[in-house]
């Protein structure tokens, strides 16, 4: 069906109305009027080309909230009316060891997972258009039910991609109550990694180049803020850390990081640099048997877990709503991280 979206002809055009074609509605699908889509630092990297193998016309978008309108023969899980979510994932290879164990963003099959714009489309070998559109229609595998009252919608739309992105890590690496977790970085990812390390029940410290972010960084949940361009400050937490969580996509010194890990300690990656990172020191990963790690968004099972501790706990992200023409201004805000954290579209204005 003929659907109402913004689009990116190439990578040096703004994005502008584009009418795209949704699939006919399949025994398994869920088709949803969109309301919210957060925007994601990958929309903006993928609207202008900035990455490997970009596909045109483009229509990001992966932090989706919206209504049911209808559903498939064979599904059963949601019905018209329902408040759903989808992330990064439509749909993956459901067949390989990750997708059976419900990691579907580490998928092995021939594809890796199908992303829910500038993905593989079944068989055409064209595009998946995403959420900055009227509507999507998605296996109702890869949708998710939202349990937040209805005036919280559109701060639930980040979630779908930054909430999952450092909840996913931060459950992996254990943590909790007793435990001492680092947050890199406090922006669009890094605002959530506090608020729900704060919530799992661990003893939250929050690391920020400026001053000025530190009560900010507090009034998220973070128990403890450190300066990061301060030695004296970062030397009194050396080998202390549990887990650090670092949200940081610029290039910067992972040693000095890795310094504050107890033995064991691990510090995870969720932010890809443009020009890589210093090759960190060997030493102190072996003296103190310390690891670094990367993770990616998080699995199908994991989202709706997150999302249903979120409802619980009352925690959305911190937004700022504009209307779809806006968009590449928002672009241009976002890379002067001029954004508090999380700009989310109000598809009632496309
Ligand atoms: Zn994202
Ligand atoms: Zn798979």
């Amino acid at each position: 069906m003929p659907t109402k979206a913004y689009a990116a002809q190439s990578a040096t055009t703004p994005l502008a109305p584009f009418t795209i074609e949704r699939r006919d509605t399949g025994a398994q699908d869920v088709v949803i009027d969109i309301l919210y889509c957060g925007v994601c630092h990958s929309d903006l990297h993928t609207a202008r080309g900035e990455w490997h193998g970009v596909r045109f016309p483009s229509v990001p978008g992966h932090e989706i909230v919206g209504r049911v309108r209808a559903v498939g023969d064979k599904v059963g899980r949601f019905a018209p009316g329902d408040i759903v979510g989808v992330g990064c994932m439509v749909d993956s290879c459901r067949e390989c060891a990750s997708c059976n164990e419900g990691l579907e963003q580490y998928c092995e099959g021939p594809h890796s997972f199908q992303g829910t714009y500038n993905g593989w489309n079944d068989g055409s070998g064209e595009n998946t258009y995403g959420g900055y559109s009227a509507s999507i229609t998605v296996d109702q595998h890869f949708v998710l039910k939202v349990n937040h009252p209805e005036e919280s919608l559109a701060a639930v739309a980040p979630l779908l991609c930054a909430g999952v992105t450092t909840w996913s890590p931060l459950r992996h690496w254990g943590t909790g109550p007793g435990k001492k977790v680092g947050v890199v970085g406090i922006g669009g990812l890094g605002h959530m990694g506090i608020k729900l390390a704060r919530a799992l029940g661990a003893h939250v410290v929050a690391f920020t180049t400026s001053t000025s972010k530190v009560e900010a960084a507090k009034a998220l949940g973070a128990h403890e803020v450190v300066v990061s361009r301060n030695p004296e400050e970062m030397a009194a937490h050396a080998r202390s850390f549990d887990f650090i969580l670092n949200t940081v996509a610029a290039s910067h010194d992972l040693d000095a990081f890795v310094a504050l890990l107890k033995r064991d300690g691990t510090m995870t990656l969720v932010g890809v640099p443009e020009t890589a990172h210093p090759s960190p020191s060997v030493g102190p990963l072996i003296f103190g048997r310390r690891a670094i790690a990367g993770s990616l968004i998080g699995g199908i099972a994991e989202t709706q877990e997150m999302l249903d501790f979120c409802a619980e706990h009352n925690i959305t992200s911190d937004i700022e709503m504009i209307a779809m023409a806006d968009i590449d201004h928002a672009y241009d805000r976002m890379l002067r991280s001029d954004v508090k954290y999380r700009f989310v579209i109000d598809m009632a204005t496309l």
